[in-house]
Formats: structure tokens, C-alpha cells, sequence
């Protein structure tokens, strides 16, 4: 049977329930501290062949489990335990149309932000009905935020944990609080590090560039999937180097990306005009190629998709 939204099915500490049903008591550090590490993992629906795929199910996994060492979880899941959780509550819910799946590692119980367990976990099918400001539109208008990015020195933005999003939100909502959709954050040494949920590209000439991993950016999984697909698939040019934020005023081409917002155009960086201030040629070569491969439709990387059903 399929389920409305609200009653949606949700892999809960090893059982399959209704969502209501899918409780975590207040003191939880989970509830608390935000103690918890996750995935958000697109699955792209095929309609001509009527299948489910789920994208880089191992990278993801293998960045879960990164997230949820360097955090000190008392981890008792495997990643076979992790891709069953997914496909079973995918399947119980019987969906058929594009998901992000939230895959949680949540510290339960009644300890504080110091306790390593007890380890919990959830697995939510989220139908991609966009939530924010960030993901509903076609191309962004976007300031540079006056917050820092976290750094490694205190809170590392490679661990991709609940608390971690603070920063992200003020960042966010400085950005709303003035009229633009979202943000770009430096970092502490005040180069270009990332959105709040999504990483920066930009394009100069041929030449696609994107910051270091060092540079105070999430390990994202989309960031690693356009570095090979801009110079794999399209032969474009690439650099993964420090960027200045003048750079980003002085652009061809700019976007943000990630699970969820895909490939999204930036038109205005702090009312500076990027580019011809729409969607560039580029950019567009690159998000359609991203959705090929995604919807399981690229030959070559065949090996990134997991089929559900
Ligand atoms: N940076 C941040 C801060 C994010 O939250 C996300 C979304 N997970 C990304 C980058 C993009 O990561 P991914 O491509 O793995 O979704």
C-alpha cells in the first residue's frame, strides 16, 4: 500500500512504522545537542524502466561512517545494514518518484553531548517536495555572508553532523533577513568555502573551479561527482584551488551544488551581476549531464547507481 506523506513509512531503531510513531524522547543529546551524523541521499526515479536508483550509496555510506567515527559514535551498523534499511523502508513505502533519503546516526538515551551511545538510527524517505528558499529556485541571488564558515580548528565542516547546520542557519538567515535567497560563506582565513548546504563552482573562460577540501568545505559527494564529470565525460578544464571573493564578483559563470539542490545557477553574488546574470552555457552542460547520470541514464557510470526495486 502507498502512504500520504504524513502517515509515510520511516525505518525506525530496526522496525518499519509510521512516522508518528517514530519517537525520541526530549533529553536525548540527539533532542539536545544535535548530536546526531546523516546522509541525504537523492534516489532518482526511471520511468522508462520504472526503476529506483539510489545515488553513490557507497560514498555516502563510507562518509557516514567518516562522520560518525571523527564524532566518537559507538557504531554497531555495517554498510550492508545501512543499504538494507534504505531499500526496505524505500519498498515498504512503495515510491515511485524522486526521494531524498535522511539516513540519521542519532546518539539516544538520557547521557549529554559527551556520550558516545546509545546509537540509534532512522532512515526517512522524503519525497523531494523543496523545503527552502535555498532549493525552490531556478537560479540564486546570493550575499556573502558576514558569518564564518566553521573551520577544522573548531567544529570540522567535514563531519557532517545535526549541529554543524547552526552555523549554516545563521548564515541562511542573515541572507533572508536582507533579500537574497541564500548565502556563500568564506572561511576563517577569509577565502571562498561553500553555501549552507551546498558547495561553490565557479566558471572563468573553459576553466571550472571549485575550492580545496582543506578549504573549510563539506566532502561532498556532488562536488566529487561534477570534478568527474567536467573533466571526464565534458573535457573541461579544472582547478581546485583557493578563491578569492573578488573572484566571485568577476566570474563567467557561477553555481552552488548538492543532493538536494542539484545544479543551481548563481545570477548575483552581493548585487554584482555574474556573468550574463542567467543560467551559463557551462553550467548547463554540467546539470545536464549531472541528471543523466543520476537518473541512471550514463553507460560509463553505471557503477554510481544502486537500483531499489
Ligand atoms: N556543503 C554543505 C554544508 C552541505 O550541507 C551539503 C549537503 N549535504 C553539501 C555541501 C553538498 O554535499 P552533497 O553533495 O554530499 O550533498
Amino acid at each position: 500500500m502507498k502512504y500520504d506523506v504524513v502517515n509515510r513509512r520511516i525505518w525506525f531503531k530496526g522496525e518499519i512504522l509510521n512516522v508518528n510513531d517514530a519517537k525520541v524522547n526530549v533529553l536525548a543529546p540527539t533532542s539536545q545537542f544535535g548530536l546526531n551524523v546523516f546522509e541525504g541521499i537523492p534516489c532518482y526515479w526511471n520511468d522508462d524502466e520504472k526503476q529506483l536508483y539510489a545515488f553513490r550509496l557507497d560514498e555516502h555510506y563510507e562518509r557516514l561512517i567518516r562522520s560518525a567515527k571523527l564524532i566518537q559514535f559507538d557504531l554497531k551498523y555495517t554498510k550492508e545494514d545501512f543499504k538494507k534499511a534504505l531499500i526496505d523502508v524505500v519498498k515498504a513505502n512503495e515510491y515511485d518518484e524522486n526521494l531524498s533519503v535522511r539516513q540519521t546516526l542519532f546518539v539516544d538515551g538520557f547521557g549529554s553531548w559527551g556520550s558516545e551511545g546509545p546509537v540509534e538510527m532512522f532512515v526517512a524517505p522524503i519525497p523531494r517536495g523543496r523545503t527552502s528558499a535555498e532549493y525552490n529556485k531556478k537560479g540564486l541571488n546570493c550575499c556573502i555572508t558576514s558569518w564564518r564558515r566553521i573551520s577544522d580548528e573548531n567544529l570540522s565542516p567535514r563531519i557532517k553532523c545535526g549541529a554543524n547546520y547552526i552555523n549554516s542557519r545563521v548564515g541562511q538567515r542573515e541572507a533572508l533577513r536582507n533579500g537574497y535567497d541564500t548565502c556563500i560563506f568564506l572561511n576563517e582565513v577569509g577565502k571562498v568555502a561553500e553555501g549552507p548546504g551546498s558547495c561553490f563552482f565557479m566558471v572563468k573562460g573553459n576553466t571550472v573551479i571549485t575550492p580545496r577540501l582543506t578549504d573549510s568545505v563539506l566532502e561532498s559527494i556532488t562536488r566529487d561527482t561534477i570534478i568527474k564529470l567536467a573533466t571526464e565525460e565534458l573535457r573541461l578544464k579544472f582547478e581546485e584551488r583557493t578563491i578569492d571573493r573578488t573572484e566571485v564578483y568577476m566570474a563567467d559563470e557561477a553555481f552552488l551544488c548538492g543532493s538536494s539542490m542539484e545544479v543551481t545557477p548563481i545570477f548575483t553574488v552581493d548585487r554584482y551581476q555574474i556573468g550574463t546574470g542567467e543560467q551559463g552555457e557551462v553550467t548547463k552542460k554540467i546539470h545536464m549531464k549531472y541528471l543523466e547520470c543520476v537518473q541512471g541514464r550514463l553507460e560509463s557510470r553505471k557503477n554510481w547507481i544502486t537500483p531499489v526495486y
